[in-house]
C-alpha cells in the first residue's frame, strides 16, 4: 500500500552513494583516502555517518524500537519535507492540515507546491473527523496531526485518532514535540499496528537541545527505506551526533527538567487566573499556554515593552486575541506575572 504512495520518480531514483556509504568498517585500523578529506585529525575532519548507527543505537534503546523505524534530520522541519517530497507530487498531490496549527507544514506545502486543505479544528480543538474524510480524495497523500497541538497546547483524543488512521487512506504524520509534556502517552508503542502511520519527536523541546537541530522520524521499515533514499547524506553533522549521544543518556535530567515545567505550568495558570483581562486560559499538555486576552495586539506590546517576548497568534484561525506563552524558569514566570499583575 505504501508502495503506491510514492512518487514515481522517486520510486525509480537510484540514491546518491556517497564514500562512507560504499565503504563499511570491517573493524581494522583503515587508511581513509577515499572521501577528499583533509587528513590531519580534529576530531571533525571526517564526514559524520550518514546512518548515524551509534545515536540511533541509544535512540532505539530508549524507545523501545528497532533501529531501522527510526531516521534522524535537521531538526524535525527537514523530516517534514522528506514527507513531502517522498510523497507528494507537485501540483498533484494534497495534504490535509488541522488549523490552528504548527505553520511548517502549510510553508512546506506551498514551497513544494503541494496543495494545502485546510480542516480547521472543532470548538474544543478536536480534530473534525467528519469533514477531514470528506475532503479527501484519492489524491490526499499525507494528514498532518500534531498532538499536543501547536499552539492550542491540547492531545487529540485516541478516538479521532484512531479513526482517522483507519479511514485515511495516505500517511497520517503524528507530529510529536510536546509528548513528553503530556498526561497522554506516546503512540509509539502503537506503530507497529498502523503501517500507514508516521510519529515525529524531535529534541528541541523536553530534551533542551533545539541549538543543535535533531528531529527523530519513527516509521515502518519500508517507510524508513523510501526516506533513507532521498535524504542528503551527511544530514546530521558530527557535532550534533556527538552532542545528541551524550545528551539523551541524561534521563534523570532531563526528567527532572520536564517536572519543573510541568509543575510551573501549572503555577503559571494559576497565577494567570488572578489577571482581570485574561478572558480565557486553555489547558495545556505542552510546555507552553494559550491564553485569549481583551486585545492581543496591545498586551503583546505592552509586554515586549516589559522586556518579555511571547508570542502572538491571534491571526491563527480560532484564535482571536490569543496569546502564547511559554513556560520559563520559576524566576522568569514570576517575573512574567508580576508585569501582568501591573498593566
Ligand atoms: C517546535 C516544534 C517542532 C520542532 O521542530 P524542530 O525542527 O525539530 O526544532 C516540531 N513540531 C511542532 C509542532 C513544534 O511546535
Amino acid at each position: 500500500m505504501i508502495q503506491n504512495l510514492i512518487r514515481k520518480n522517486i520510486k525509480a531514483m537510484e540514491p546518491y552513494a556517497s564514500a562512507r556509504d560504499e565503504f563499511e568498517g570491517i573493524g581494522k585500523q583503515m587508511i581513509f583516502l577515499d572521501a577528499n578529506e583533509n587528513p590531519y585529525q580534529n576530531g571533525i575532519n571526517r564526514y559524520p555517518d550518514p546512518q548515524q548507527k551509534e545515536l540511533k543505537k541509544r535512540i532505539a534503546v530508549l524507545k523501545n524500537i528497532k533501529e531501522d523505524s527510526i531516521l534522524l534530520g535537521n531538526g524535525s522541519d527537514e523530516l517534514l519535507d522528506l514527507m513531502l517530497r517522498a510523497f507528494c507530487e507537485p501540483n498533484e498531490d494534497n495534504i490535509i492540515t488541522l488549523p490552528p496549527t504548527y505553520g511548517m507544514y502549510g510553508v512546506l506545502a506551498n514551497l513544494n507546491a503541494i496543495e494545502n486543505r485546510q480542516v480547521l479544528l472543532l470548538d474544543d480543538f478536536q480534530p473534525d473527523v467528519k469533514s477531514i474524510v470528506s475532503t479527501t480524495d484519492s489524491n490526499s497523500k499525507l494528514l498532518f496531526l500534531c498532538s499536543p497541538n501547536n499552539p492550542t497546547g491540547n492531545c487529540f483524543s485516541d478516538d479521532a485518532i484512531i479513526s482517522l488512521l483507519e479511514q485515511f487512506r495516505g500517511i497520517v504524520v503524528l507530529d510529536e514535540a510536546y509528548i513528553d509534556f503530556a498526561e497522554r502517552e506516546s503512540w509509539l508503542n502503537k506503530l507497529q499496528y498502523f503501517p500507514n502511520l508516521v510519529i515525529l519527536q524531535t529534541l528541541s523541546k523536553a530534551y533542551g537541545m533545539a541549538g543543535i537541530r535533531l528531529g527523530i522520524l519513527y516509521g515502518s521499515s519500508e517507510i524508513i527505506a523510501i526516506l533513507n533514499k532521498i535524504k542528503p547524506p551527511y544530514n546530521i553533522s558530527e557535532l550534533t551526533q556527538d552532542r545528541a549521544f551524550s545528551g539523551i543518556a541524561n534521563t534523570a535530567k532531563i526528567k527532572d527538567e520536564v517536572n519543573t515545567i510541568i509543575r510551573e505550568r501549572n503555577n503559571l495558570i494559576k497565577g494567570l487566573s488572578t489577571i482581570g483581562f485574561i478572558k480565557n486560559i486553555y489547558p495545556s499538555d505542552a510546555n507552553f499556554i494559550l491564553i485569549e486576552v481583551d486585545n492581543a495586539t496591545t498586551r503583546y506590546n505592552q509586554l515586549i515593552e516589559n522586556g518579555i517576548v511571547i508570542r502572538n497568534r491571534s491571526s491563527q484561525p480560532l484564535c482571536n486575541n490569543c496569546l502564547r506563552i511559554t513556560v520559563g524558569t520559576p524566576l522568569e514566570n514570576e517575573q512574567l506575572i508580576k508585569i501582568l499583575q501591573l498593566l
